[in-house]
């Protein structure tokens, strides 16, 4: 404890040990509280809204999907960044119910522009690994598609290695219900956590996102490498590829001799919000 002179420690004794609690530890704990909190008062209040992020064709410019996208607006701290507050939500659970409202809007939204011509695409929306382990998550998700009067065909599900590989064969048979019911599923962020090409191949995904980490390392010949390998394997699952975090024409046409089709990223587009995306359908829509 090098700095046991300069902070000030609360040792606590539990058993034969020690906890130690520093005005650091103590600040972030306080900090969770807060974000807690906000969180309980902005669901009641209706603090969560969704932006939408394009997702296109590479080849062609057109608009394929978008992925919706949850931003936390409290009135007195403005915006709170998603990376700040899902993992809090994650712990506490009410990532439950913010992924319902995020699924039960972009239900809402995508219905509204399909009746209105202006798409005709899958949306994709993050399922929590919170979410998926819950036993009535087909009847949670049905629900709310039917209550927006929503085709399962829209929707396309992103979820991450960890919420799978936790229990594969479990995994295998809520995304054999899910795929069932014509709900596209993706598998996000991958190569970030632990997966084995083994289930890869057994789960009945759709598509394979590629994160934005492997996005950035394309300035490298190793970097390029490793994306050619991931694309190459997602192909050879039959696997739809998405990069995410495309910045850069550079890499917009280094993938496009890798091979991807679908691109997401700030090149194209930032996250916009329902009334921004609405306005870029239409701007698509009059090409
Ligand atoms: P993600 O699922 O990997 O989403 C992509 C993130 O990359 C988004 O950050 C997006 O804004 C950002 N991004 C996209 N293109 C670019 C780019 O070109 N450059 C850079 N620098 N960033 C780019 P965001 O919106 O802050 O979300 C962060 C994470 O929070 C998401 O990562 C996802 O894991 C989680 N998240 C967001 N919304 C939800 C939700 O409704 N439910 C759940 N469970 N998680 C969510
Ligand atoms: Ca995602
Ligand atoms: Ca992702
Ligand atoms: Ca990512």
């Amino acid at each position: 404890l090098k700095n046991a002179d300069t902070a000030m420690y609360h040792a606590k004794q539990k058993g034969n040990h020690y906890l130690f609690f520093n005005d650091s530890m103590n600040e972030q704990a306080v900090k969770r509280l807060q974000i807690e909190n906000l969180m309980r008062f902005g669901l009641k209040e209706d603090h969560f809204v969704v932006y939408y992020q394009p997702k296109m064709d590479i080849a062609t410019g057109a608009l394929v999907g978008m992925e919706a996208l949850v931003r936390f607006i409290t009135p007195k701290k403005g915006v709170i960044s998603p990376g700040l507050f899902i993992p809090i939500a994650e712990e506490t659970g009410q990532i439950v119910e913010i992924g319902e409202v995020v699924l039960d809007k972009a239900c809402k939204d995508v219905k509204r522009w399909i009746d209105q011509g202006l798409f005709n695409g899958r949306v994709a929306v993050n399922l929590s690994a919170r979410q998926f382990s819950l036993p009535d998550l087909t009847a949670r998700i049905d629900l709310i598609l039917q209550k927006n009067q929503l085709p399962s065909y829209f929707l396309e599900l992103e979820i991450t290695e960890g919420t799978v590989m936790d229990d594969p064969q479990e995994a295998i048979s809520i995304m054999r219900s899910l795929s069932s019911r014509g709900i596209h599923l993706a598998m996000d962020d991958f190569g970030t956590g632990y997966s084995s090409l083994a289930y890869l191949k057994q789960f009945p995904l759709n598509t394979l996102k590629v994160d934005k980490a492997f996005v950035d390392d394309m300035n490298t010949e190793r970097g390029c490498n490793m994306v050619d390998s991931i694309v190459t394997i997602a192909h050879n699952l039959g696997l739809h590829v998405v990069a995410e975090g495309v910045e850069h024409e550079e890499q917009l046409h280094q993938l496009q001799r890798l091979n991807c089709q679908t691109i997401q990223g700030y090149y194209y587009a930032k996250p916009l919000s329902a009334q921004e995306f609405e306005q870029f359908l239409r701007s698509q829509h009059s090409e």
